[in-house]
């Protein structure tokens, strides 16, 4: 087993890494826990919740399911408050514990509802998609949509433990692994080259979903991520350039309308966009663009942007939450494995928009 270790303001946590791990989650639930929950949902819960329970009710506690509606449509007030219905009526005190079995969705919504209920119990992060073991799962941030924004209400509450099992991922759409890739890439990119150069003689292995080439790629994320959060949990500074090429990638989610592109497959066609982008504003070499370009290609994900129109394109970006008093900052590349966050001509913008 892989063991990654997050140090935050509030302590330590562990991300274990190995397939398998479903079957151990009771080593995470705390001694003193006086019951668990499973936050999971149907499509979840018809492959993976019976082991997950098995395993959790080694630890002789009472077990209860909690199922969400599954979707991202779903991440609202209403399915929250299941949460806490399930809660409460079993009377969970502020030592219960919960468990997040799930993707991304879950993941938020599982932590938002221990961030706040009784404010605040403890929870664990069972990620079962790939961008949820490598990004979402890591870093405490949670919430929920509102119906004027994504992600506008939450908080940051971080897991005691991180329990990935690689070998769920044999279960989850190609298209939800390439769309884990990107982000899985971007790390490279952002901070680590030989981890890029990795990705590029790997990346066969890893839509293969080849066991070691996997544990390697969620390892290093995991390592990549966990090191950026710890210096900067609230995003005040460093943590913005986890961004790379979300910009580009938030305008073709909202251009398109959410749910057209997976996340992932905007921010891999996005991080193409950042790196032309970067060769007009850092300098970053054309022979890294083109990398760049190959790889997200490689892994399954879309390199050209819908032509969403250039004037809409920067509306679009300039409403992202990143866009500080209209202004659009990006999160550019000098070169490969170092990332900058900078204001970038529109003109420039505007080249790239028409690529
Ligand atoms: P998701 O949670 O919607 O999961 C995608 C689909 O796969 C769902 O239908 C789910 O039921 C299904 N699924 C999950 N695991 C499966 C498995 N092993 N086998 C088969 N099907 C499976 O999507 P996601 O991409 O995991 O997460 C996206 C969410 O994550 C967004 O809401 C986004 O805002 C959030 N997010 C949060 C952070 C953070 O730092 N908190 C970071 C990135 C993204
Ligand atoms: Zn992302």
């Amino acid at each position: 087993m892989t063991t990654v270790a997050v140090d935050t303001p509030g302590g330590q946590y562990p991300i274990h890494i190995a397939p398998g791990r479903l079957d151990a989650l009771a080593q995470s639930i705390p001694a003193d826990a006086t019951a668990v929950a499973l936050v999971t949902n149907p499509t979840i819960a018809a492959l993976y919740a019976e082991r997950a329970e098995a395993a959790l009710a080694r630890t002789g506690k009472r077990v209860v399911r909690i199922e969400l509606p599954d979707g991202e449509a779903h991440k609202d007030w209403q399915t929250l408050n299941l949460i806490f219905d399930g809660l409460l009526s079993h009377r969970y005190d502020r030592k219960g514990v919960l468990v997040a079995l799930g993707g991304g969705v879950i993941g938020d919504m599982c932590g938002f509802a221990a961030a706040s209920y009784m404010r605040g119990v403890r929870f664990v992060q069972v990620p079962t998609t790939l961008l949820a073991q490598v990004d979402s799962s890591v870093g405490g941030k949670t919430g929920i949509n509102h119906p004027l924004g994504k992600n506008m209400v939450g908080a940051f509450h971080q897991p005691v433990a991180v329990e990935i099992d690689t070998d769920v991922l044999r279960t989850l759409p190609a298209r939800e692994i390439s769309a884990g890739l990107a982000e899985v890439i971007k790390y490279g990119l952002i901070l680590d080259a030989p981890f890029f150069e990795w990705c590029e003689a790997n990346a066969a292995a890893l839509r293969a979903l080849d066991p070691q080439a996997l544990t390697y790629a969620i390892q290093r994320s995991c390592e990549l991520k966990a090191h950026v959060v710890s210096q900067d949990e609230r995003e005040s500074g460093l943590r913005a350039i986890l961004n790379l090429g979300h910009t580009f990638g938030h305008a073709i989610e909202a251009g398109l309308g959410y749910g057209e592109w997976l996340h992932g497959e905007a921010v891999g066609c996005g991080m193409v966009q950042a790196a032309e982008l970067s060769a007009r504003v850092t300098g970053f070499p054309a022979a890294d663009v083109a990398r760049v370009r190959a790889l997200v290609d490689a892994i399954g994900c879309p390199v050209v942007s819908p032509d969403l129109g250039a004037d809409r394109a920067l509306d679009l970006m300039r409403v992202d939450k990143k866009a500080e008093g209209g202004e659009i900052r990006f999160v550019l590349l000098p070169e490969i494995g170092r990332a900058v966050t900078q204001r970038a001509p529109e003109a420039a913008v505007r080249e790239v928009l028409a690529l």
